[in-house]
């Protein structure tokens, strides 16, 4: 199983001391649950340290049964020269309130422009906007929420239903899924709403191996984070601050790594105890950017990809739908071992250092 032994916990605090840190983003609403676990198989054959999953059972149980499968296999892995991790932490995505990474689009597809061209369908990155036979709109397990499509509608049409994660509820599934790490989404704005969540999951840190908080930037930031911390220290347990700086952006080019980078220097000069993990629009730029600043490990401990390592193996998992009915992507080796290639170019500049 997954779950997370001692000397596999001192490896994932290992990378974090080095600064190699590669957290797998899969999507806090992301539910397609056959790239679930094939992200989850891929990337970690490819070394990741933890896989950051949505609050939901489905999506638990198929991203370790894709870490299953990568341990079965770990060891053509190694004879492929990939320095795999074995067991990555599960890290489980909560909220204190509104937040967008926490939502859905949704519109109504016969109050659409009959002679529209779709810009909504070509933006999204999730292809979670579809007009066929099997389906008119959004898919909803596909969409994570970006909101790429909102503003481009022209008869402003789709909105969103955001969904807030009940931290008890998440937290009681400690007795059945071996669940290492929880991380809490907040914002400046939600002081109490966190407080709340903290009650809660303060009195579970026994049962975690890890805590993080994820907070968006802004130029006040600091005053927020510094409430927070506050309210929580000491923590018994490793902390990692989530510098989200364009949250849901890693996919879009360069330019979107420069915000998280800069709000890690804001950080690490509070001085708050914890890791500093960047996210919001990290990239296959984002490494050689923190080399060249000279940021690793002094800096920053991490780097978490959500978006840019979903589209990285989206042709590897296209090709598996179009070749089977199953999800298995194991059976398939030439493909399986495309996809930890293509992950792997992801991950490589952080572990080799
Ligand atoms: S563009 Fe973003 S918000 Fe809109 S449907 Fe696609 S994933 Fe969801
Ligand atoms: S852009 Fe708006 S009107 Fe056009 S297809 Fe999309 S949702 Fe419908």
């Amino acid at each position: 199983m997954a779950s997370l032994t001692k000397s596999n916990l001192l490896t994932a605090l290992d990378s974090l001391s080095r600064g190699n840190w590669f957290k797998l983003i899969c999507g806090a609403s992301y539910q397609h649950l056959p790239s679930i676990r094939n992200l989850a198989l891929v990337y970690t054959l490819a070394g990741a340290d933890c896989i950051d999953v949505a609050a939901d059972k489905a999506v638990i149980n198929s991203a370790l049964e894709g870490i299953k499968v990568a341990q079965k296999i770990s060891s053509e892995a190694i004879a492929l020269g990939y320095k795999t991790h074995k067991n990555p932490l599960l890290m489980i995505s909560i909220n204190d309130g509104e937040d967008p990474h926490f939502r859905k689009a949704i519109f109504n597809p016969n109050q659409c422009l009959t002679n529209c061209t779709r810009p909504c369908e070509s933006i999204c990155p999730a292809e979670a906007i579809t007009f066929n036979q099997i389906n008119q709109g959004v898919i909803e397990e596909l969409c994570y929420g970006c909101g790429r499509c909102i503003p481009i509608c022209p008869v402003d049409i789709i909105e969103t239903e955001s969904k807030i994660v009940p931290a008890a509820d998440v937290l009681q599934w400690l007795d059945i899924f071996p669940m290492d790490a929880i991380e809490i989404h907040t914002q400046e704005g939600h002081f109490e709403h966190f407080q709340a969540v903290w009650q809660t999951v303060k009195s579970y840190l026994p049962q975690l191996k890890l805590i993080a908080i994820s907070c968006p930037y802004t130029t006040t930031v600091t005053e927020y984070l510094t409430k927070i911390y506050q309210l929580i220290s000491p923590v018994e347990i490793p902390l990692i601050w989530q510098t989200d700086g364009r949250p849901m952006s890693g996919d879009i080019g360069d330019g979107t790594i420069h915000l998280t980078i800069k709000y890690a220097q804001q950080v690490k000069k509070m001085n708050l105890s914890g890791f500093i993990q960047l996210a919001g629009g990290t990239n296959e730029y984002t490494v050689q950017k923190l080399h060249s600043l000279h940021l690793i490990p002094e800096i920053v401990n991490g780097v978490a990809y959500g978006s840019k390592a979903r589209k990285l193996i989206a042709d590897t998992l296209h090709q598996l739908e179009s070749i089977c009915d199953h999800n298995q992507l194991e059976l398939y080796p030439d493909l399986l071992w495309q996809g930890v290639q293509q992950a792997r170019e992801l991950v490589k500049p952080l572990k080799v250092q």
